[in-house]
């Protein structure tokens, strides 16, 4: 094996990670991984999955210290920890960037320090991304750690797509505009499909569909990002599993003036209690799809509010693309669920996109077409990983410093 890269991706009270070989194909399974889960609660539990095998240590885990500790305890104890394996860089997943960062770095004191005077932007994310890079920082302190922004394809969108259209004195001072996220998973998937296409990069224009609980879309040309259904926050864009997606800002104000809501509540409101789950009661799109079987009328609603909202942005990002090469669905729901591809698609062959109704009901972990031979543009679903994209940033980094 050549190099492993360690992947964490720290939350508030959790932390996910993966040993990955950052050669290896997309499809394969990582080295290692597993979840720190239930920090700060009376029982925590920490999970590894290794040659096969899943292993459990419940305590209680106070702080992400202790969770990355047990974490590397347990990696250690069934031979996959850095006691027996060789960690070439360690790459964290942070959320937001700001406008400070384009690409990924190698973290210094500076580099935390600007992403700390980034907490602002991202109250909720980077504090916990933090965390997560001064614990690992202590366990591993002679191992590069490269950061991976959330937020850094979307650093050169244009600046018609990146502002908003406010008082811009308020904006530069606030800084408020679009960042945009998910950028990570649009990137590795969108730099597939010149390959999937046989064409090179800067002269494909493609749409990139990130539907997973969270959800974006992306208007990519020449690789790079020209617009982005996410904003200043994961709020806006496209309808989410608990998130609302774009709604008229009106709202909020008439929340809280009639009908006398808090200013977290309308937070929790529109992040937890909206999307799918909000006119449905279920945010998973397996169950969502069990209710629509069962002809439940909010589910069918939910399913139609959400594929409609999709649709809006595709045709948007088609008129802002003017040419369009390539359609692509990724993550949980649009990986695996046929039939939100298939209605997303619906009626637009006058738009060029023909779907092949079998290609597309066939179900597969690896990267395909789904549109007919004949459809001047090509639909593909492309399996992301967020992760294996973080560990070739890591080492990549990590090879070039020394
Ligand atoms: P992600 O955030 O990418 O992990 O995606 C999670 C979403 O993908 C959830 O709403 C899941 O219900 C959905 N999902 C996963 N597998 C399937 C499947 N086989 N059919 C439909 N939706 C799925």
């Amino acid at each position: 094996m050549s190099d492993l890269a360690l992947v964490l991706n720290s939350g508030s009270s959790s932390i996910k990670f993966q040993l990955v070989d950052p050669e290896r194909h997309a499809t394969d399974e990582p080295f290692a991984s597993g979840l720190v889960e239930q920090i700060g609660e009376p029982e925590g539990r920490v999970t590894l999955k290794y040659a096969g095998e899943t292993h459990t240590t419940t305590a209680p885990i106070p702080d992400h210290n202790v969770g990355l500790d047990m974490a590397f305890e347990l990696m250690n104890e069934h031979g996959c920890g850095p006691a027996e394996v060789e960690i070439t860089a360690v790459g964290h997943r942070v959320v937001h960037g700001g406008i400070l960062f384009s690409s990924p770095e190698i973290i210094t004191d500076e580099i935390l320090g600007m992403i700390r005077d980034l907490i602002p932007l991202a109250p909720l994310h980077n504090p916990a991304n933090i965390n997560g890079i001064e614990v690992a920082r202590r366990i591993l302190p002679d191992v590069p750690h490269v950061a991976v922004f959330d937020t850094g394809f979307y650093h050169s969108m244009p600046p018609a797509a990146a502002l908003y259209a406010i008082n811009k004195d308020v904006a530069a001072e606030h800084g408020i505009r679009r960042y945009g996220f998910h950028g990570t998973s649009h990137e590795y998937v969108s730099r597939h499909v010149p390959e999937m296409l046989g064409r090179p990069a800067e002269e494909v224009n493609q749409i990139t569909l990130h539907l997973g609980n969270g959800a974006s879309a992306t208007a990519v040309r020449g690789g790079r990002a020209i617009d982005t259904s996410m904003g200043m926050t994961p709020l806006a864009g496209l309808v989410m599993g608990t998130r609302s997606g774009d709604i008229d800002p009106g709202i909020v104000f008439h929340l809280h003036r009639s009908a006398g809501m808090s200013i977290d509540e309308i937070d929790r409101l529109l992040n937890r209690d909206s999307g799918v789950k909000g006119i449905s009661g279920v945010n998973d799109f397996r169950a969502l799809g069990e209710l629509i079987e069962e002809h439940n009328e909010d589910a069918f609603l939910a399913y139609n509010v959400y594929i409609h909202q999709l649709r809006r942005y595709i045709g948007s990002y088609m008129i802002a693309l003017g040419r369009v090469d390539a359609i692509t669905f990724t993550a949980g729901v649009g990986e695996n669920a046929a039939n939100v591809r298939a209605d997303a698609m619906a009626n637009l062959e006058n738009f060029g996109i023909r779907i092949d109704p079998e290609r597309n009901a066939e179900r597969s972990s690896l990267a395909r077409e789904i549109s007919t031979d004949d459809s001047p543009v090509k639909v593909f679903v492309i399996p992301t990983n967020e992760e294996l994209a973080i560990a070739r940033y890591a080492v990549e980094l990590a090879n070039r410093s020394r």
